[in-house]
């Protein structure tokens, strides 16, 4: 015989009453009633809705309902879809036969309450896709990365795959994590040091910590290219918007200015609010209703408005001149802090900020340096509540100006041969930047802690289930 197709749930939900469908999912919940039926709300993951199912206690596959139809249990439902006279729903299914797959038991499975709090959920991660709101934040987070190729492919840029296995650090971007394939009780050794000559790839290796010097190779060929994938850093830092390891969409572009960069992150992160409001609307109010009552107004608000753009000393001036209490004070060639970072864009502008021109100490060789000698072509856009999501620049083009950088930071020049090569042979204005997935997906779905916002989390002391 041949397999009946299933039909997904969103599709049945605004469908008009037939015959002959098959639901498959799990059981959210179930509610008996006297007379000899129960109803139970299967979810399968298409929508955050549940459709729900009415189960006759008579049918030849039910015979052990009470203790096979449990919350958690997988079930396949032929039946009919009819209208629904109960409220909450248009349509329910009067199912002709049920199969249970696996069941699962009340005294031992964990999601039995309607409310379990995301710290406890992140403790059986591999229960807590079953979720309401970890369903709905990997809906949004899929949808964002879909709209993310569309955004660059319709653009004409390439997507580019960069190394996962690095020799070079892009420098100040974070602590590394190393490869080796060496014994760590025993490594071999020279003059006391470990001789990575002996190592896998005959050299110290780590895991990549952002794809941007690669990018930047191929963007001097192809124009206009784009990153996404993993980043790892190995930052002790726990905090709400840091993970170990995170995905960062990185674009990098010949020709661009700092101004066109800006333009780009800003035209950037507006596509994508609004393809998420129009395309993930179930789960942006229930975000709405559940974790952030202002979600939704806040992503209007970003999408409707232009960022304001502020140079580093501006900002430091707003800083420096505010009553607002600071943990960190300001002053000029500082680093923002976060609370600073928060205090611009929430209480001063009230929208996303780029703060662009930052003093040349603190941001790394690769890039700018702008004619006043002590501020590169750096900008970050920050948003309220948030803080940053971007980082990027204009990048130095010029072969000696990135040369006196390399050696003023001192690094070695030896390692950045092919990287000076780019501005030898053929040298093009060109700028980028990097996005975090996580909070993008964070600011998105309004979750508090970026740790909910991609499937497995991975930070210091937590790499398991
Ligand atoms: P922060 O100052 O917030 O730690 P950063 O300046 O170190 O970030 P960049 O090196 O500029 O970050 O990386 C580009 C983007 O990648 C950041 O704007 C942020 O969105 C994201 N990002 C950086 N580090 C992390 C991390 N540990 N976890 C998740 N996302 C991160
Ligand atoms: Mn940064």
């Amino acid at each position: 015989m041949a397999k009946k197709k299933r039909d997904r749930i969103k599709d049945l939900l605004a469908d008009q009453p037939r015959d002959g469908i098959l639901v498959q999912g799990w059981v959210r919940t179930r509610r008996d009633s006297k007379g000899g039926f129960s109803f139970i709300e299967v979810n399968d993951g298409s929508c955050l809705k549940n459709i729900q199912i009415i189960a006759d206690h008579k049918l030849d596959s039910l015979k052990d309902w009470d203790k096979l139809l449990t919350t958690g249990s997988c079930v396949s439902v032929h039946g009919n879809l009819v209208a629904s006279e109960g409220k909450g729903q248009s349509v329910e299914v009067q199912a002709a036969s049920i199969e249970v797959h696996g069941s699962a038991d009340p005294e031992h499975y964990p999601l039995q309450k309607k409310f379990h709090s995301l710290e406890y959920l992140r403790e059986i991660s591999h229960l807590r896709p079953r979720t309401n709101t970890i369903g709905a934040v990997m809906r949004v987070r899929n949808r964002l990365a879909y709209s993310i190729h569309r955004f660059f492919n319709d653009r004409g840029f390439v997507y580019l795959h960069t190394p996962i296995i690095t020799t070079s650090d892009c420098e100040g971007a974070g602590e590394m994590f190393q490869v080796t394939t060496l014994d760590m009780a025993d490594p071999p050794k020279n003059d006391g040091r470990v001789d990575y000559n002996e190592d896998f790839f005959g050299k110290k290796t780590s895991l990549t910590v952002s794809g941007q010097l690669e990018a930047e190779i191929y963007a001097m060929a192809l124009s206009l290219v784009y990153t996404f994938g993993p980043t790892f850093r190995a930052e002790n830092s726990n905090t709400s918007r840091h993970l170990a390891e995170f995905w960062m969409i990185e674009p990098e572009m010949a020709f661009y200015d700092l101004d066109d960069n800006m333009e780009l992150a800003q035209e950037f992160i507006q596509f994508l609010f609004k393809d998420v409001l129009e395309h993930c609307t179930g789960d942006l109010e229930f975000f709405n209703q559940r974790v952030d009552k202002h979600l939704l107004e806040t992503l209007n608000q970003v999408v409707s408005h232009d960022f304001e753009r502020l140079p580093y000393s501006e900002a430091i001036h707003l800083l420096e001149k505010t009553s607002e209490k600071f943990e960190y004070s300001v002053e000029w060639g500082c680093n923002l802090q976060a609370e600073h970072e928060r205090h611009l864009a929430e209480k001063v502008f009230k929208k996303p900020v780029i703060i662009y021109n930052y003093p040349e100490t603190i941001k790394p060789f690769y890039m700018k340096l702008n004619e006043d000698g002590e501020t590169v072509r750096a900008m970050d856009v920050l948003l309220p509540r948030l803080g940053e999501i971007i980082g990027g620049s204009q990048r130095e083009d010029d072969f000696d100006t990135l040369m006196k950088r390399i050696k003023q930071k001192e690094l070695d020049p030896e390692e950045y041969n092919w990287y000076l090569d780019l501005r030898k042979y053929g040298s093009a204005p060109h700028s980028g930047f990097g996005l975090g997935f996580e909070r993008l997906v964070q600011f998105t779905t309004g979750v508090e802690n970026i740790r909910d916002a991609i499937p497995f989390p991975r930070t210091p002391k937590h790499a398991g289930f």
